[in-house]
């Protein structure tokens, strides 16, 4: 068990408080996933510090991935038998952090479980690592998010950076050049990525990452999968993207399956959650940390044969013969979204229904809201001639159909109106193939009621 602070009485008295509203929350049928945790470093500032830690602690950082990524180690932790704290169906800020890991510890702060895996958000990296100290923190990438919730990329890798604990081994995308950038100091750092795959790009379009970090030329590339993920290189100084120490060297998209090589020579073939790019990543961070720490391949390879992604971020079902897929697209999230509309458009297909109901809906409601994310993400995917018709609903319909026309999408396709109920009902009067909702997590609960409309109707029409 690993060394903490000397627990005292203001420790005591903020994990019986803690505890106490936990239960309480719990028993009023409210998750409690947060207040705990904020309750506890309300009386007890350094909580964190005094809590004993899991003998394994991971966590899990980055602008996108993070809750599948963390949803793959622990499934394969749990499958291996291991006792798992996680929060990823919780919160992954501080009062969420500290919740899990009081929820799964003694009164006198020891640890339930021999290991933990925990999702932290970025820009709440110095609040938590100066109180623990993950063995291992995955980092996806670091893409452009909402504006007003992260700034720049700058400012995150910077927090990053001066946050993580020098004893904390680093897994870090070597195809993202921010993240793979950060802590250069650090020796603790192993990399993943993914080699070229046939018909990339080698224009970097993105502004996420344009100059050298070493002497500011401006880059170029061997190849760029999407916004700036891929290998830069530097023609000036020679700086180029790290070599991945557990790569994906072939991916088969037909079995579901990708290689990885590691080790000098060592392959290893996984199945993977979804053909999705993304979650290629997501599966291949996963599969790095825990041979990382020493976790025997063949127990890996088995345990990914069983996993699946997480149903509040992909899920198909059948209804009448049309097949009804939803597909989380985050709000106010540029890169997210514009992964969402490729990869939907990738799939198999004719006529394409999409239904896209992306309005962030606490920024509608709590919060001056900010558009110019719909400007900085990439509607061009939604021109893919697999795409018959897209319903644009909810309150900012206006503004994607806006954006979606400046990105030379056919208007004659685009149908917009402004309750999501009445989405559901347009995209079915339109006719054509399967339909795929694209939602926002926040309005997770209204998409699937509208998935389930959509759905019996299709049912009752059979
Ligand atoms: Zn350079």
């Amino acid at each position: 068990m690993k060394q903490a602070k000397k627990i005292n009485l203001r420790f005591i008295a903020a994990m019986t408080a803690a505890k106490l509203s936990r239960f309480a929350l719990r028993a009023l049928g409210r998750d409690g996933s947060c207040t705990p945790g904020i309750i506890a470093v309300k009386i007890c500032p350094d909580f964190l510090s005094r809590l004993k830690m899991p003998d394994l602690l991971i966590c899990v950082t980055g602008t996108n991935g993070k809750t599948t990524t963390s949803n793959l180690i622990c499934s394969v932790l749990r499958r291996a038998g291991f006792g798992v704290t996680n929060n990823s169906t919780g919160s992954n800020v501080e009062g969420g952090v500290a919740t899990a890991l009081l929820a799964a510890s003694t009164f006198t702060g020891k640890p339930k479980n021999e290991t933990a895996v925990i999702e932290v958000d970025e820009r709440s990296s110095l609040r938590i690592y100066r109180h623990m100290t993950p063995d291992y923190l995955v980092c996806n990438n670091i893409m452009r998010d909402s504006l007003k919730r992260n700034a720049h990329t700058d400012f995150i890798a910077y927090i990053l950076g001066a946050a993580v604990p020098p004893e904390t081994k680093l897994i870090l995308n070597a195809d993202d050049a921010i993240c793979s950038g950060l802590c250069p100091d650090s020796e603790n750092r192993k990399y993943f990525g993914i080699s070229a795959e046939p018909g990339e790009d080698t224009v970097l379009r993105s502004r996420d990452i344009v100059y050298c970090p070493v002497c500011g030329a401006r880059l170029a590339a061997d190849y760029v999968r999407y916004d700036h993920i891929g290998r830069l290189r530097c023609p000036s100084c020679g700086f180029r993207s790290p070599d991945p120490d557990y790569c994906v060297t072939g991916i088969d998209r037909i079995s579901g399956r990708f290689t990885l090589s590691y080790g000098g020579g060592k392959t290893l073939t996984l199945k993977t959650v979804n053909s999705n790019i993304v979650n290629i990543y997501n599966c291949c961070g996963a599969a790095a940390v825990l041979l990382e720490a020493g976790f025997p391949p063949e127990k890996i390879q088995a345990a990914f044969e069983s996993l699946e992604i997480v149903k509040s971020r992909f899920n198909t079902l059948t209804a009448g013969g049309v097949k009804v897929t939803m597909q989380l697209a985050k709000g106010q999230n540029p890169v997210a979204c514009a992964r969402a509309f490729s990869y939907v458009a990738s799939l198999p297909g004719e006529d394409k229904r999409l239904l896209v109901m992306i309005d962030d809906k606490s920024d509608n409601t709590n919060n001056s809201e900010s558009v110019c994310w719909i400007y900085d993400c990439d509607y061009s995917a939604l021109k893919d001639p697999s795409v018959g018709v897209i319903v644009f609903a909810g309150k900012r319909c206006r503004d994607h159909r806006l954006r979606a026309l400046i990105a030379g999408v056919d208007g004659g396709k685009i149908r917009i109106c402004d309750g999501l109920d009445e989405g559901g009902k347009l995209i079915l009067s339109s006719g054509g193939g399967d339909i795929y909702i694209l939602n926002d997590p926040y309005i997770l609960k209204e998409s699937t009621a509208v998935r389930d409309a959509i759905a019996g109707r299709l049912s009752n029409a059979d």
